[in-house]
């Protein structure tokens, strides 16, 4: 079941939409967080909650994913380097710490798209991507994402060949997946700066695609 005609969520169920929005109010990244941390811990200490906040408000998100996927388009060896040893390769680019301990990057090919999922609950690659976005949390998505991956991408609005396989990674409390998309045709010779412009939360976690160069500034 896959690619339905009647619009980019047939299946009426919830995926948040919130996944265009990368704008949240301080209340909903409060929330976000304390959801998060309760899910993965049990427990936080408010003034450590806070300074949580901050830190993900301020300093960490899906941009710092966007630099080391913008980084391994640039730059070969370093994406064999990301490919070998993500935690090293993303830590040298000053991106580490909690919920990303063991990092493994699996890179989109024209024959094989990936998709990360958590099934048990949230685990998240949170130093490159950051809090994750409340459909990677639904029961939908953590169900469908591994008994019908075509499906749910067709609810994101991705049509891939029918020939491209896809690989459904189950995110564990040891092991974070960051999706190295696919680099887009069109952009050779970008500045890398250029290039991260070009990569969306979704395309690290496979729910998306690197964005089109045309609609984007060069
Ligand atoms: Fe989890």
């Amino acid at each position: 079941m896959h690619a339905s005609e009647d619009g980019p969520h047939p299946h009426g169920h919830d995926h948040g939409h919130d996944h265009e929005h990368s704008a949240l109010s301080g209340n909903a990244l409060r929330v976000r967080a304390l959801e998060s941390i309760l899910v993965e811990k049990g427990y936080v200490a408010p003034d450590a909650l806070d300074a949580i906040i901050e830190t993900y408000e301020t300093r960490i998100g899906p941009r710092n994913g966007a630099r080391v996927v913008a980084r391994a388009w640039a730059d070969p060896a370093f994406r064999e380097w990301l490919r070998r040893d993500a935690t090293a390769a993303i830590a040298s680019l000053g991106y580490g710490g909690r919920q990303g301990e063991h990092m493994v990057a699996v890179e989109n090919t024209p024959e094989e798209h990936n998709l990360v999922v958590c099934t048990l609950c949230s685990c998240y690659p949170w130093p490159v991507l950051g809090l994750p976005p409340a459909w990677y949390k639904s029961a939908a998505y953590r169900s469908r994402a591994v008994i019908d991956p075509r499906g749910v991408l067709a609810d994101f609005g991705v049509t891939l060949p029918e020939a491209r396989r896809i690989r459904v990674w189950d995110s564990t409390a040891e092991i974070r997946y960051l999706v190295l998309p696919m680099r887009p045709a069109g952009t050779e010779g970008w500045s890398e700066e250029a290039l991260a412009e070009l990569v969306t939360r979704d395309s690290m976690i496979g729910t998306g695609l690197a964005r089109d160069p045309a609609g984007a500034p060069a």
